[in-house]
């Protein structure tokens, strides 16, 4: 078992448009106030002023200067704009044995995957793809045409869900947020995170 005592979980958290990722996120976030949220780069304008929450806004050339450097611990390319995870605050948060939390598309939690090996990754899905489509639907904002490609890139990610280590269905919200949060109580209580523990209380005896 590998021992990581002392250093910080990394849960991951991916699900397609329409899943309730964004919503299930702000809740989890307010019932664990000690969990660090990962801030994104991204080069896509910004929507809404709420957005400085989740996001560092960048120029195209801002971030492919970023990704020549290794600032990013993955990055990928969505509808046509780039969004990234900085690696730095997050090396920091989980060397003084913080927890964070990352929430990315698809490409870039596969890249994560590969680069962390005791990632806790969490995949929310809706319960159907009737519910998804009427929830996307239901998005006034935007065209027929648009909901209908928002759709098939949907079923794209979805089809990437085996690859995550869990599944949460999100048909009641309130239950949705407490699977996640449970998740995350059981990232924290492997024993793999808790060698050093232990040895302190055998030694102590
Ligand atoms: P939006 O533009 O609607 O805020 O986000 C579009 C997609 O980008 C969402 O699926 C969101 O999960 C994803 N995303 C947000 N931050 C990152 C990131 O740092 N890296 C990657 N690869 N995707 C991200």
């Amino acid at each position: 078992m590998p021992d990581t005592s002392g250093k910080g979980c990394l849960f991951l958290l991916s699900g397609p448009s329409g899943s309730g990722k964004d919503t299930i996120l702000k809740q989890v976030l307010a019932r664990l106030p000690d969990l660090h949220f990962s801030i994104s780069a991204t080069t896509r304008p910004r929507r809404d002023p709420s957005d400085d929450e989740k996001y560092h806004f960048m120029t195209r050339e801002e971030f492919e200067q970023g990704i020549a450097a290794g600032t990013f611990l993955e990055h990928a390319r969505y509808v046509d704009h780039y969004y990234g995870t900085p690696a730095g605050p997050i090396e920091a948060w989980r060397a003084k044995g913080e927890d964070v939390l990352v929430e990315c598309e698809v490409q870039g939690a596969l890249q994560i995957m590969q680069r962390v090996p005791d990632l806790t990754s969490i995949f929310i899905m809706p319960p159907s793809l009737a519910v998804l489509r009427r929830r996307l639907q239901n998005r006034q904002t935007e065209t027929a045409e648009q909901t209908e490609k928002r759709i098939q890139t949907a079923l794209t990610e979805m089809r990437a869900a085996p690859h995550y280590q869990y599944l949460v269905i999100n048909d009641a919200l309130e239950d949705a947020v407490s699977q996640v949060c449970g998740i995350i109580t059981a990232g924290r209580a492997a024993m793999a995170r808790h060698i050093d523990f232990i040895n302190e209380v055998l030694q102590s005896c």
